[in-house]
C-alpha cells in the first residue's frame, strides 16, 4: 500500500525546500522529488578542497526584506559577506559598482563635483555627436546615460560577451539606468541584508529537508503521469499525493503543447589552483571583448576571510562563459522578450486551470528572480 501524502513536490530547490519545510511545520508529509542526484537546485555546493564550490554560478544572498531575512537566518546563520566585485580592463583593476573609486581609478579625480563634472562633460560630447535624437540601440544609451570611457572600458565588452551580440545591435532597452554612486562605496548591493550561510548554501537545504522524504535522481515525467489512468507502467500522482507543488519548466508540464520557452545559458570552467589566494576577491569581471570568459569567481573568498584564508592551502576558481541555450542544457535564465512573454503567459493561463497544483519558482513562473524573492514566495503561498 503506498503512502499517501499531502504534498508533492517536484523540484528540490529553494522554492521547493521552503514549501516541504512550511508544510512540515504544519503537520503535512510531503514527498519531495528532484532529477538531479543532489538536493537544493542551483543554489547547491560542491566541496572541493575544503570549500564549497557554487557549483550552477555564484549565489549572493540580498535583500530588504526582513521577515525572508529572518527566516532563512532561522534555518542556519549568515555571514558577513559583502558582495564588491572588481573589474579587470586590459589588467587595470576598476572598483564596481560605477563609484567614487571607480572614477578614481579612471580619471584620477577625488571628489565627487570633479567627478560629476567629467561625467556631465562625457554626457554632453555624445548628446551632441547624436544631435538630440533617441538612442537606437544599447551602444548609443549606454554612452548617453554614462559617457564614452566607462561604456567603452566597463561596458562594452563584457556586455557583448553577455549577449553575444554587438552592442551597437543590441536594443537600447535593456540598459534603462546605469546608477552611479558618488561615495566610495563599493557594496554592489543596496540591500540591508546579505550574506552567505555558514558552513555553505547546503546547510540551508539540509536544514530545510530534515525530517522530509526525499527521492533524488527521479524525473517527475519518466514515474509519474497527470493522467487518472495512465497507459504506461507510471503512477497518478494523485494515487501518491492529495496535492502537486511543481517548480519546474512550465512549458515541459504542459507537454510544450504552444512549443519551447528559451533560456540562456552560462557554462563554467572550474579548476583548482595551487596557492591559496588567486585574485583577492570572489569575483572578478573581465570587460575586455578579447577574453572570452566574462567573469573569474573564486569561491573560498564567500566563505573565509582575512588570514583563514591560507588555512586552507588551495583555492578553486570558476571561469564563466555566456552560452547560448540548446534543449539539454541547463535553463539558467529565461528570454524575456516579448515572444517569450507571451508564450510564457499562455502556459500560465492553463496553470490558473489547475486546482490541485500549485506553481512557483523560477522555473514554472518563467521569471528570473534572484533567491530572497524566491523564499518570499513560498513563504506566501498558502498551506
Ligand atoms: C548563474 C546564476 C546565478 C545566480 N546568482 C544569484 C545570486 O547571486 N543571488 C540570488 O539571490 N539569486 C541568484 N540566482 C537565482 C537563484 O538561483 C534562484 O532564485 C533559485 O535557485 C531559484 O530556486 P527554484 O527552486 O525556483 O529553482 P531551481 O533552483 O532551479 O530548482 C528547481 C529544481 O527542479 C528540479 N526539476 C525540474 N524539473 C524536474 C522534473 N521534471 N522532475 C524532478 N525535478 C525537476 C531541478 O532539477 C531543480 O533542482 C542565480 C541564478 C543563476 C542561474
Amino acid at each position: 500500500m503506498m503512502k499517501k501524502y499531502d504534498y508533492l513536490i517536484v523540484g528540490a530547490g529553494l522554492f521547493g525546500c521552503v514549501l516541504a519545510y512550511r508544510a512540515k511545520q504544519a503537520g503535512k508529509r510531503c514527498l519531495v522529488i528532484d532529477k538531479r542526484p543532489h538536493a537544493g537546485g542551483n543554489i547547491y555546493c560542491e566541496t572541493i578542497e575544503g570549500i564549497n564550490v557554487h557549483k550552477y554560478g555564484a549565489h549572493i544572498f540580498h535583500t530588504s526584506n526582513k521577515m525572508v531575512w529572518d527566516f532563512v537566518n532561522s534555518i542556519v546563520e549568515f555571514n558577513r559577506y559583502t558582495n564588491s566585485p572588481m573589474a579587470n580592463y586590459q589588467g587595470r583593476l576598476y572598483n564596481l559598482p560605477f563609484n567614487m573609486n571607480t572614477f578614481y581609478q579612471m580619471w584620477g579625480v577625488t571628489t565627487p563635483a570633479q567627478a560629476e563634472a567629467i561625467l556631465a562633460e562625457q554626457r554632453m560630447d555624445v548628446q551632441k555627436q547624436m544631435h538630440g535624437r533617441e538612442p537606437q540601440n544599447l551602444e548609443e544609451q549606454a554612452r548617453l546615460l554614462i559617457g564614452n570611457d566607462i561604456y567603452e572600458k566597463l561596458i562594452k565588452g563584457y556586455t557583448e560577451k553577455q549577449w553575444g551580440r554587438k552592442c551597437s545591435n543590441l536594443p537600447a532597452f535593456i540598459i534603462k539606468r546605469l546608477p552611479v554612486r558618488m561615495t566610495f562605496d563599493n557594496n554592489y548591493f543596496n540591500d540591508r541584508f546579505q550574506g552567505i550561510p555558514i558552513g555553505g548554501y547546503n546547510k540551508l537545504i539540509d536544514g530545510l529537508l530534515d525530517g522530509i522524504d526525499i527521492k533524488l535522481n527521479c524525473n517527475f515525467f519518466d514515474e509519474y503521469s497527470l493522467q487518472e489512468k495512465p497507459d504506461d507502467n507510471k503512477i497518478c500522482w494523485h494515487e501518491i499525493a492529495h496535492k502537486l507543488i511543481y517548480s519546474g519548466p512550465i512549458d515541459e508540464f504542459f507537454g510544450y503543447r504552444y512549443g519551447e520557452l528559451r533560456y540562456r545559458t552560462v557554462s563554467f570552467e572550474t579548476t583548482i589552483e595551487d596557492t591559496p589566494n588567486y585574485q583577492g576577491n570572489a569575483v572578478v569581471n573581465y570587460t575586455d571583448r578579447e577574453i572570452p570568459f566574462t567573469r573569474i569567481i573564486e569561491h573560498k573568498h564567500f566563505e573565509m576571510f582575512g588570514s583563514d584564508l591560507y588555512n586552507c592551502p588551495k583555492t578553486v576558481i570558476s571561469r564563466e562563459y555566456s552560452t547560448e541555450w540548446q534543449p539539454g542544457m541547463e535553463p539558467y535564465y529565461p528570454v524575456n522578450d516579448a515572444d517569450n512573454n507571451e508564450l510564457a503567459d499562455k502556459y500560465r493561463q492553463l496553470a490558473a486551470l489547475e486546482t490541485d497544483i500549485i506553481f512557483g519558482g523560477r522555473l514554472a513562473d518563467y521569471r528570473y528572480y534572484d533567491m530572497a524573492p524566491v523564499v518570499e514566495q513560498a513563504l506566501n503561498i498558502q498551506i
